[in-house]
């Protein structure tokens, strides 16, 4: 009797040590963000992928240059597994700086066409945004907007009545490199040197505060990014601005022809991952349904599943055309675009 509760003893104890090892052994799973996206809204996304798989996101945020600092410091031994940003331009950056490596997970491949994803796969497309035409339909003729493109814009008839933000802003510039793109640079630089001359002010200011001026009659049209309407319709940002809001329209350029500019909100696996495996799963997670839906409502921009319709107030500016322009074009042409814009005097 005794030996045998001696025997189960040392068994007992035996099985103790050993689950103490492999509990000591194992670390927890986890998968390392850099992201310089801005939004609150991202944490519960996050929380989400956490209560789904077990696996724990570390969230390092900062803007694009820190974490390229931080990244180039870090070299091979950088925890970072995933990178997410807003901005093709922003994730060709990354790539060209050798920070990312490709995507090998076919459901991904599956998931984002092409003309989403970066050279190599080495990013994919997580989000669309629509970069549009704001007007204030009190001091722009209906026939003026109707069918109106990109190229329109340098005509003598917008002078003195567009305002936009300045060329250091990456949206302006794949903006730009989507012209280059499918214009060519000789033609887009004349569009430009034009265009810059129609400004109803100088650049100032992020693509909200462009609405404001049009919203408060200081020029007649602004170029921006869709969500920041949804943002402010919704009440996001006060009063004053979902006011503001509601007395603009969109016109989407470029309907008759290629389509309207889209970018990106994107994301890649950073080169020397060492949650690799937690890195695939963590952007597929973001292509789902379940993420997309959050994606919509939360930030206002279009999905990139065609199973999920964008957010009502998005959704009810209606469809149109997107442009099928490579994103991946937008990081190539960005030198050539940043020295145009210079050239053509957009501060
Ligand atoms: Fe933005």
């Amino acid at each position: 009797m005794i030996y045998t509760t001696m025997k189960s003893l040392k068994f007992l104890i035996k099985i103790l040590f050993f689950s103490l090892i492999v509990v000591g052994c194992s670390p927890v799973e986890e998968v390392n963000v850099y992201t310089s996206r801005h939004y609150d809204v991202d944490d519960i996304l996050y929380a989400e992928f956490t209560k789904k798989t077990g696996i724990k996101v570390n969230i390092i945020s900062g803007s694009g240059g820190a974490l390229m600092e931080r990244l180039k410091a870090e070299g091979q031994n950088s925890p970072g597994d995933v990178f997410f940003t807003v901005d093709a331009g922003n994730l060709a950056n990354f790539q060209k700086a050798g920070f990312l490596q490709p995507i090998e997970s076919e459901n991904i491949k599956n998931i984002i066409p092409v003309e989403l994803r970066g050279p190599n796969n080495e990013w994919v497309a997580i989000a669309k945004r629509a970069r549009v035409i704001f007007y204030n339909p009190e001091s722009v003729a209906e026939d003026e907007i109707k069918n109106i493109s990109y190229e329109d814009l340098s005509s003598e008839t917008w002078k003195g009545r567009i305002v936009v933000r300045s060329s250091s802003n990456m949206y302006n510039q794949s903006l730009v490199a989507s012209l280059i793109s499918n214009l060519g640079i000789k033609d887009t630089e004349i569009w430009a040197n034009e265009f810059v001359n129609n400004f109803a002010r100088t650049p100032q200011g992020n693509d909200r505060s462009q609405l404001m001026a049009v919203a408060n009659g200081l020029a007649d049209i602004a170029i921006a990014n869709t969500y920041y309407v949804g943002i402010m319709l919704a009440g996001k940002g006060g009063e004053e601005q979902r006011k503001a809001a509601q007395k603009l329209k969109i016109a989407f350029p470029n309907q008759d022809n290629r389509g309207t500019h889209v970018n990106i909100s994107g994301g890649g696996i950073l080169k020397y991952s060492p949650n690799k495996k937690n890195a695939e799963m963590f952007l597929e997670f973001l292509l789902s349904e379940e993420a997309q839906t959050h994606i919509v409502n939360n930030s206002f921009e279009y999905p990139v599943i065609n199973t999920i319709a964008p957010h009502p107030i998005i959704a009810k500016f209606g469809d149109f055309k997107m442009d099928k322009t490579s994103v991946a074009d937008f990081g190539t042409y960005n030198p050539e675009a940043v020295k145009l814009m210079d050239r053509a005097g957009w501060k």
